[in-house]
């Protein structure tokens, strides 16, 4: 109950419940339709923002219960465990993201378990990328043997799930004109082979490495969701079934979005939502290229930089132009600030709950 406690108390304050920290820009893939591809290119002349200095802006957040460690590849940085404690710790980070492409088996098992052990009122979901079975996902992602690799990886963490069940394991695919004609095939092979939490679908996005990943057919896309939707076990316990419910209302808008290409709700990205680079740059969101600042210009405090100027004209920018955009992760937070949504995602619950 405590995780919930610390959501209600996200959603009350004026500071953002949601952080997306890319805390490197290192990766060891070279996927087709990465967005981050133009970061990875300059990694190596990034100067990271150090344990210490993550130390620093954790004690600045109020409570953060949603907290993303994306990259590149997170599990590249050694202190990946110790950046998920100081935000446990500090601002009281309940619900802890990790996408990863499995390639490090040993490492993101001991690292998870780490974390587990340390942060034991967090849910930790590890989001296992999967983009096709076997060589197409070697291909999608550009290393050889990735597909075994991610298996590998899915078995270390079951047996660890066993001991820990604040571990979620999930799969997330992404979309593009590489597998677009292959989810209902990958969808069954996840279901038949692997015990996920969940598995999810997102949109491949703008300025990928290679242009053409975008090119999908979004009525391609509607028909995976829906199958997904079909497919799915049903989600144990009532804050599961509302997050799962959460889930399929913001893959729906995003389907809306696609097809009508305007806006179905207003946005919350540079107030609720934040995203801070490996540097320490803060945007409202990953598509709007829209630079906040730097919170090291600011004593790493994040209110102080979300109380400036720039970040005002931001917040003014998107309510007033009905920015938009596919982005699931971006319209999942929105969604719970915009309580028109609240019956849709209740729909959405309890037909899962009849599906059980
Ligand atoms: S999509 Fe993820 S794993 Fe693939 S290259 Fe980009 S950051 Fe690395
Ligand atoms: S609508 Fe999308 S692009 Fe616009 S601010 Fe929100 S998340 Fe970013």
């Amino acid at each position: 109950m405590k995780k919930y406690n610390s959501i209600l108390a996200g959603f009350l304050h004026n500071y953002p419940s949601y952080l997306i920290f890319f805390v490197t820009a290192r990766c060891n893939s070279k996927c087709r339709m990465c967005f981050y591809w133009k970061e990875i290119e300059k990694a190596k002349n990034k100067k990271e923002l150090s344990i210490k200095e993550i130390e620093k802006i954790t004690k600045h957040f109020k409570t953060l219960p949603y907290v993303s460690l994306g990259g590149g590849e997170p599990f590249l940085r050694q202190d990946i465990d110790k950046i998920c404690c100081l935000f446990y710790k500090n601002c009281n980070a309940r619900f802890i993201n990790i996408p990863t492409n499995g390639i490090l088996t040993s490492t993101i098992s001991a690292k998870a378990k780490n974390i587990l052990e340390k942060c034991p009122e967090a849910q930790l979901n590890i989001d296992l990328s999967i983009d096709g079975i076997g060589r197409l996902h070697d291909k999608i992602r550009g290393v050889k043997g990735n597909f075994e690799m991610a298996m590998k990886t899915y078995q270390e963490l079951d047996k660890l799930r066993k001991k820990f069940p604040n571990l979620s394991i999930n799969v997330l695919t992404v979309f593009s004109t590489y597998n677009q004609d292959k989810i209902s095939e990958i969808i069954d092979y996840i279901k038949r082979n692997l015990d996920v939490n969940s598995h999810r679908i997102g949109l491949a996005r703008t300025d990928s490495r290679e242009q053409k990943a975008k090119e999908v057919s979004i009525q391609q896309y509607k028909k995976c969701i829906d199958i997904l939707n079909r497919t799915k076990k049903a989600s144990r316990g009532f804050f599961a079934r509302i997050l799962r419910g959460v889930y399929e209302t913001s893959a729906e808008i995003a389907y809306k979005t696609g097809k009508n290409n305007r806006a179905c709700l207003q946005c919350v990205a540079g107030k609720k939502l934040i995203v801070m680079s490996e540097e320490g740059n803060i945007y409202p969101c990953e598509l709007l290229s829209k630079k906040i600042g730097n919170i090291r210009d600011y004593d790493y405090d994040i209110g102080k930089l979300l109380s400036s100027k720039t970040a005002k004209e931001t917040r003014k920018f998107i309510k007033e132009t009905k920015c938009f955009c596919t982005w699931e992760c971006g319209i999942m937070n929105s969604l719970f600030f915009n309580p028109k949504f609240y019956p849709k995602i209740l729909k959405n619950a309890l037909k899962q709950a009849k599906t059980k």
